[in-house]
């Protein structure tokens, strides 16, 4: 069989991977002159020699167990990251800050001031809310957005503010406000599928990057059909006829039996249809699939960094309303330079200093949204998938929950469906049951033993 696919990140190579081994003739059109997608490393000349930079995909969790055996399986190696999952979190319009890379720092600043500690105590509470707030859903109650679920469930006005924020800019690159209005049902399962609710899990949690880069890591990846690959090559059109589909790129037309778009967003994908022919059910679905612009800038001001002393792996300083994602990148890859870097994304208001800049580069993101959500859970991708010979992979399948271990499952899932076989990817390990329990536990003590009045202090 003769399959094309379009789009080189995660999803594609990992469908990519899988046909090319099962013996079937592949190719891989890429508009970019590297392939990675959202997982991109930048070089940089320092006195000391090159080093490599991640611009996005730094943190792989240990529970991407079917990526993990994808890269084992490939050869390709992970580097355990030094530090957990640290963030440090200021709000200067509300006068506060938050750290949580380790549970004492954590503890500690939940003494230090009101505000914090109100967060603190919510934090600890959240996975009780959210699981609570789940069953009710299932039993038929009405779904709610984000900011409405805050409300309901009483958190204080803190932590409402704060942990919209930390998901749109620690997690998704989305606008806060779209995440605000999303479905709570969606952001909750994000939070879940992430496993990053409570600070207690994330003493546990290991994290870690690809050894020696996104750029070596995919090169290894792609080691065994790199032949394939047709890089600068943007595909404009998708045509299904009753023989084949025909893609076209860079003016070449060429045949195949199958096709699967592996972009970044739902729209991407719906492009290259209304440029050939696509049906309106087509049209339909995967115009509900859409994504934002944002922009990543690589740099080296430390302006906005919480601590010029142990900076956490992300900074979030909201100011104004306006908030600043900054990863750490030297916390982040272990990178050993004196130099500090930082990536700085998301509606920021404020930008590092020019001559400081090293990189940027824009970028589309899966949106978590209403439309989106709805059409995921009523699987109404299942309805186009594969039909005319066009399938659908990428992040975005999943209502945006983009994350590289649910962008190499769609990619692998696309290729089995392709080939007319199953796949059912491996399960992870779940949160340890403990932290619901405590969780519970601080939720009851909120309630019945009077520190419903941490409100007031
Ligand atoms: C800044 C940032 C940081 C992130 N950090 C993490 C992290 O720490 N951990 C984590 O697990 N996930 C992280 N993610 C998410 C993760 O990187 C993505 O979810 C994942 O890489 C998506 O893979 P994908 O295959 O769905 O899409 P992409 O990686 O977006 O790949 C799509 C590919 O399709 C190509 N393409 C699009 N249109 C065309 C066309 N017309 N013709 C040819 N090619 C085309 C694109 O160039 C791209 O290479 C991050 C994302 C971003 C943006």
């Amino acid at each position: 069989m003769k399959i094309a696919i379009v789009g080189g990140g995660i999803s594609g190579v990992a469908a990519a991977d899988y046909l090319h081994s099962n013996g079937h003739d592949m190719t891989l059109y890429e508009k970019e002159s590297t392939v990675g997608g959202h997982a991109k490393s930048y070089t940089h000349q320092t006195p000391n020699g090159p080093i490599n930079i991640q611009l996005g995909t730094s943190v792989l969790l240990e529970h991407y167990v079917n990526l993990f055996s994808f890269l084992e399986k490939k050869g390709a190696d992970l580097t355990q990251n030094s530090t957990n999952l640290s963030s440090y979190f200021q709000n200067e319009d509300m006068g506060f800050h938050i750290r949580t890379d380790d549970l004492k720092t954590f503890i500690i600043g939940a003494l230090s001031s009101s505000s914090t500690r109100r967060i603190s105590w919510d934090f600890l509470t959240l996975y009780a809310k959210s699981s609570h707030y789940l069953k009710r859903l299932e039993n038929g109650h009405q779904e709610l957005s984000y900011r409405a679920f805050f409300e309901k469930y009483e958190f204080y006005p803190e932590f409402r503010n704060f942990f919209p924020t930390i998901n749109a800019m620690l997690l998704l690159a989305n606008p806060v406000k779209s995440i605000e209005n999303a479905p709570a049902s969606a952001v909750l399962h994000y939070n879940d599928l992430m496993q990053l609710l409570t600070p207690i899990h994330k003493q546990l949690m290991k994290t870690y990057s690809f050894a020696g880069g996104a750029k070596q890591t995919y090169d290894i990846l792609i080691s065994s059909f790199k032949e394939k690959i047709k890089y600068n090559s943007a595909v404009d059109r998708v045509v299904s006829e009753t023989d084949g589909v025909v893609v076209s790129s860079n003016g070449i037309e060429q045949k195949y039996d199958k096709v699967i778009l592996a972009t970044s967003t739902g729209t991407q994908a719906l492009s290259m249809l209304a440029n050939g022919n696509m049906t309106d059910d087509e049209s339909q679905i995967l115009s509900n699939f859409s994504g934002c612009q944002n922009k990543l800038i690589l740099h080296t001001d430390d302006h906005f960094a919480a601590f010029s002393g142990k900076i956490e792996m992300y900074n979030i300083v909201q100011k104004n309303g306006i908030a600043l994602g900054k990863n750490y990148l030297n916390q982040i890859m272990n990178l050993s330079d004196s130099t500090n870097y930082y990536l700085s994304y998301g509606g920021m208001g404020v930008d590092p200093d020019e001559a400081k800049v090293l990189y940027t580069n824009d970028f589309e993101h899966p949106l978590i949204d209403r439309k989106q959500w709805t059409s995921f859970k009523k699987k109404a991708l299942n309805e186009i998938q594969g039909k005319r010979g066009i399938y659908y992979a990428g992040t975005w399948t999943n209502a945006g929950e983009g994350c590289h271990e649910k962008g190499y499952i769609s990619g692998r899932h696309a290729a089995a469906l392709v080939l007319g076989e199953q796949y059912e990817p491996l399960k992870p390990k779940r949160v340890p049951p403990i932290h619901y329990f405590l969780s519970r536990v601080f939720c009851r003590l909120k309630h019945f033993s009077g520190l419903d009045a941490l409100k007031n202090i």
